[in-house]
C-alpha cells in the first residue's frame, strides 16, 4: 500500500470551501488505496495577521511567544480540515507539532528540525484515518513551541516524506508547477517538466517561494522526489529530482527575484585583519543571515564593506552594525532597502562561459544599473534598483531564450 504526503498551501486552504475541496481531493486518494499525511499551511493571510497582532501589542515580540501565537494559524486549517474529512463520513485525526512529534533545534522563527517520531502517524493511519499535520511548527528539546521560517510547512511535508518513506512529496499550490520565472511577474514564464535539487535550491534561495529552501535541501539530502502542482487542476506538474544528463545541456533554467533583502553598507573602515570578524559576530550572534558581502580594495588602509540581509533583520542589523562601527572607528553606515535581487540558475553554467556576460549586457541595454554582484556555480545574482525588478526578470528570461526553451542552443 502507497503511503503518501500531500501539502495544500495557504491559498489552497483559504477558505471553508476550499478546505472542502482539498478533504474531498484527499478522500480520493484514500479511497484509491493511499495512505494519506496530509501538511497544511495557515489560511492564506493568517500568519500575517497574526505577525501584525503581536506588533500592534509590542514593537518587539518576545520570540518565544510569537512562536506560540504564529502556530495557532496551522492548527485552524488541520482542526477545519479534520472536522470537513468526518463530515464526508471518512475518519481523520489532526495533529500539532508537538504531537506527531518534530523536534527542533531552539531558534525560535527559523527553528530547524532534528527529528521526527513516526509511531503516532503510523498508529493513526493503521485505524485507517487521514492524517492531518499542522506545518511549519515543531518543539524543541525543552517543550518549547517553535516555528520553521515563512514557508515552512514545505519542510515540514518533505521531512514527513522522508521520515516516513513515502515515495513521493507533493506539494499543492496556486501555481500548476515550478516556472522558468514567477508566472505572477513574467506572463511569457515556461512550466518545468522537471529540475534538479541543486537547480531548485539555488532559485529557492534566489527568492522563488514556490518551494522553500530547507525543504529543498531535505529533499536532496534524503533523495525525496518533490512534485509540485496545482490544488485546482489535476494535471502533473513539475518534478524536482536529482541531476539528468540532459539538464546540462540547458544553459539557463530560470530566473528568480528577491524583493526581501536591503543592502547597509559601511563606509571608510580600517583595513586591518579581525575586522570583518568583529562587524559580523554580533550580527551572527543575533541569527541574522547575511546573504551577499562585498569589500572594496583598501584606499589610504580604508575600505567600504556592502553586505545584505533579509529585510525583516534589516533595522536590528543597522542597530548592531552602528555600534560596531564606532568601535572600530568606521565613518559611517549607510542602508537601503530599496533593493531587489536577479538571479539566473542553471547547471549548464558550469560548462559554458559568457553566462553572466549575457545578463550584465541585457541588463544594461534597459539602463538598469548593477550595485553587486555574486556567483556561484550555477547562478549569478545582481543587485538591483527595486523600481527595475519586474522588468529585469522579462528582460532576462528574453535574453536567455526561456520562453520557447531555446536557452542551451
Ligand atoms: P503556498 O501558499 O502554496 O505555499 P507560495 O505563495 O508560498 O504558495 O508559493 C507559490 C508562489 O510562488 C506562486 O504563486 C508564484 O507567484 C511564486 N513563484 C515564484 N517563483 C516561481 C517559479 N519559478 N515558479 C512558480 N511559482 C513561483
Ligand atoms: N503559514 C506559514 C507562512 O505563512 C508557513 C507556510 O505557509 O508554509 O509562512
Ligand atoms: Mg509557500
Amino acid at each position: 500500500m502507497s503511503l503518501l504526503v500531500q501539502k495544500y498551501g495557504g491559498t489552497s486552504v483559504g477558505s471553508i470551501e476550499k478546505i472542502r475541496d482539498v478533504a474531498e481531493r484527499v478522500i480520493e486518494y484514500h479511497k484509491d488505496g493511499s495512505k494519506m499525511v496530509v501538511v497544511l499551511s495557515a489560511m492564506s493571510g493568517q500568519t500575517d495577521a497574526l505577525i501584525k497582532l503581536a506588533h500592534e501589542m509590542i514593537v518587539v515580540p518576545d520570540s518565544r511567544e510569537l512562536d506560540v501565537l504564529m502556530s495557532t494559524g496551522e492548527q485552524v486549517s488541520v482542526a477545519l480540515f479534520a472536522m470537513a474529512v468526518k463530515s464526508m463520513g471518512y475518519d481523520a485525526s489532526s495533529l500539532l507539532g508537538f504531537q506527531v512529534s518534530i523536534q527542533t533545534d531552539h531558534i525560535y522563527g527559523k527553528a530547524r528540525i532534528q527529528e521526527i517520531e513516526t509511531g503516532r502517524i503510523l498508529k493513526e493511519l493503521e485505524q485507517n484515518r487521514i492524517v492531518a499535520v499542522a506545518g511549519f511548527q515543531g518543539m524543541d528539546e525543552h517543550g518549547n513551541i517553535t516555528t520553521l521560517g515563512r514557508g515552512g510547512s514545505d519542510t515540514t511535508a518533505v521531512a514527513l516524506a522522508a521520515a516516513l518513506n513515502a515515495d513521493v512529496c507533493e506539494i499543492f499550490t496556486d501555481v500548476d508547477g515550478v516556472y522558468t520565472a514567477d508566472p505572477n511577474v513574467c506572463p511569457k514564464a515556461r512550466k518545468l517538466d522537471a529540475i534538479s535539487y541543486e537547480e531548485m535550491l539555488e532559485l529557492s534561495s534566489a527568492g522563488a517561494k514556490v518551494l522553500e529552501i530547507r525543504s529543498v535541501e531535505f529533499a536532496k539530502k534524503f533523495n525525496v522526489p518533490i512534485h509540485v502542482r496545482s490544488t485546482f487542476t489535476k494535471e502533473r506538474g513539475t518534478m524536482v529530482v536529482a541531476e539528468t544528463k540532459d539538464m546540462e545541456k540547458v544553459l539557463v533554467s530560470g530566473v528568480a527575484l528577491n524583493k526581501n533583502e536591503a543592502r547597509i553598507t559601511i563606509k571608510k573602515v580600517p583595513d586591518q585583519p579581525g575586522i570583518a570578524a568583529q562587524i559580523f559576530e554580533p550580527v551572527f550572534q543575533a541569527g541574522i543571515v547575511v546573504d551577499m558581502i562585498v569589500q572594496n580594495t583598501s584606499e589610504e588602509g580604508l575600505t567600504d564593506l556592502t553586505f545584505t540581509v533579509l529585510k525583516p533583520d534589516f533595522l536590528s542589523t543597522m542597530k548592531l552594525v552602528r555600534e560596531v562601527a564606532k568601535k572600530i572607528g568606521a565613518e559611517k553606515v549607510l542602508g537601503d532597502e530599496n533593493i531587489a535581487k536577479v538571479s539566473i540558475v542553471g547547471v549548464g553554467m558550469r560548462t559554458h562561459a559568457g553566462v553572466a556576460q549575457k545578463m550584465f549586457w541585457a541588463l544594461a541595454k534597459e539602463n538598469i544599473n548593477i550595485m553587486m554582484i555574486s556567483t556561484s556555480e550555477i547562478k549569478v545574482s545582481c543587485v538591483i534598483e527595486e523600481k527595475y525588478k519586474e522588468l529585469a526578470v522579462r528582460v532576462l528570461h528574453e535574453a536567455f531564450g526561456l520562453e520557447n526553451d531555446q536557452s542551451g542552443k
